[in-house]
């Protein structure tokens, strides 16, 4: 390969959509494939299985939605794709973005979730949708209920396989699959392939094509990612300093516990207006509510746990604060994901809380994205405590909540 050609990104038309891919494609306004696009839009296409490692924030949806789309015969009523995602948000972003690309095509897309009503949901299928996205449990209650039949099914989707075998959603997918013609096309998406769902893929997929973008690209050159030791009981400060200092556009604070994100929204909500929560616990309409002030720019600072890391849809926001160090390597590259821009030059940043004795998962992140992490350093801030007293600092503070006297008073100014 000569260095231009390397160099030069194909464009959409060279990857072997149809017409009306293109025309939506621009109507969208994507200008070039990413790079996942370009790599597994084109072996998609053939009708191969294809399993594709990357991320979130990749353009992953589009991937493969689109050669999804061109296989799709909009005359007859059917359920010819079905998509399963862990989440309901992630299903609802799902079927948005299938949405949004298929503006050109007549095809009906249902979203079939847990914590919605059944109702539209069935009504949805019973209008005779092409597309289904959805949550694996409430797929089978809809095929149990005899309401969704995928018995002409023609293309499966696993997104985020990994995560949806995470969260024990195996015997569920393997039911579903089963339900599904054996002459189909299976389409896997995965931030990383584990043994399980390399067994997955083995059992239920027959010679995948691999696309693999698992080197986190998108994320690292995309996003500044910063730390700072800090004992726990000093978190809170460093958080209303970094506010200051950094005066966020947007910012999520990714909190641990619903405990813990609950305190610390608490403490802001007294002083700041523009403040929200969102975790697993709170009512679906709840979190849309939120989501939906977050979006229009109303809220701007989110106070979130991992539950709903993945599903926030939004990719442009300017900050995110790991307040606790996230348990999993793969929740850091989801939680800095939410602030990786894919068509803006501007970077995103991204910092995380480490106490002195979460060395080494700091070291796992830093392997896992292939790279250092910069210090922040913030005077004072340097973790001094000998590690025994950090321990007891830290679990002393799990049992105290914050206290108003813990703010600056122009915590106001920085997110005004
Ligand atoms: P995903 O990884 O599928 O969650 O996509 C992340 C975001 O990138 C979504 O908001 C998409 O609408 C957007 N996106 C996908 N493909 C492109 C592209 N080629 N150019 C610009 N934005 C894109």
């Amino acid at each position: 390969m000569t260095q231009d050609t390397q160099e030069v990104a194909p464009r959409f038309d060279e990857l072997g959509l149809d017409e009306l891919s293109l025309a939506s494609v621009a109507d969208v306004g994507y200008e070039t494939p990413s790079p996942i696009q370009a790599e597994f839009i084109p072996v998609a296409l053939t009708g191969e299985d294809v399993i594709g490692q990357a991320r979130t924030g990749t353009g992953k949806t589009a991937a493969f939605t689109l050669p999804t789309l061109e296989k799709i015969d909009e005359n007859a009523e059917y359920v010819q794709t079905i998509v399963l995602a862990p989440t309901r948000e992630l299903s609802e972003q799902v079927a948005k973005e299938v949405e949004k690309l298929a503006l050109k095509r007549p095809v009906r897309v249902v979203t079939v979730v847990g914590g919605r009503p059944m109702g539209p949901q069935i009504q949805g299928l019973q209008k005779g949708a092409q597309i289904v996205v959805g949550t694996p449990g409430r797929v089978i209650d809809m095929i149990n209920r005899r309401h969704l039949d995928l018995s002409r099914v023609s293309t499966v989707i696993l997104d985020e396989a990994d995560r949806m075998l995470d969260i024990g959603f195996r015997p569920d997918i393997e039911k579903i699959l089963r339900r599904c013609p054996t002459e189909r096309q299976t389409l896997l998406l995965s931030a990383t392939l584990p043994p399980p769902v390399e067994k997955l893929a083995q059992r239920y997929m027959r010679s995948p094509k691999m696309v693999d973008l698992s080197d986190d690209n998108v994320v690292t050159e995309s996003v500044e990612q910063f730390f700072t030791t800090v004992d726990g009981d000093r978190k809170l400060r460093l958080l209303v300093h970094l506010l200051q200092d950094q005066r966020p556009q947007q910012c999520i604070v990714f909190v641990r516990t619903k405990r813990g994100a609950e305190k610390l929204f608490n403490q802001f909500k007294r002083r700041l207006t523009n403040v929200e929560l969102i975790h697993g616990d709170l009512p679906q309409r709840k979190r849309d509510r939120v989501m939906k002030k977050f979006r229009s720019g109303e809220v701007r600072l989110l106070f979130a746990t991992d539950v709903v890391g993945r599903g926030i849809d939004i990719s442009s926001i300017s900050h995110i604060v790991n307040f606790d160090i996230p348990e999993y390597q793969d929740d850091y590259v989801h939680r800095v994901g939410r602030t990786g821009r894919l068509s803006s030059d501007e970077k995103g940043r991204a910092y995380t809380f480490v106490t002195r004795e979460q060395g080494d998962q700091l070291t796992s992140i830093e392997m896992r994205i292939n790279k250092m992490l910069h210090e922040y350093l913030v005077p004072g801030f340097e973790a001094a405590r000998p590690v025994a007293a950090a321990k007891h600092v830290d679990q002393a503070n799990e049992e105290k909540s914050w206290t108003v006297d813990d703010f600056d008073d122009s915590l106001e100014v920085a997110t005004a």
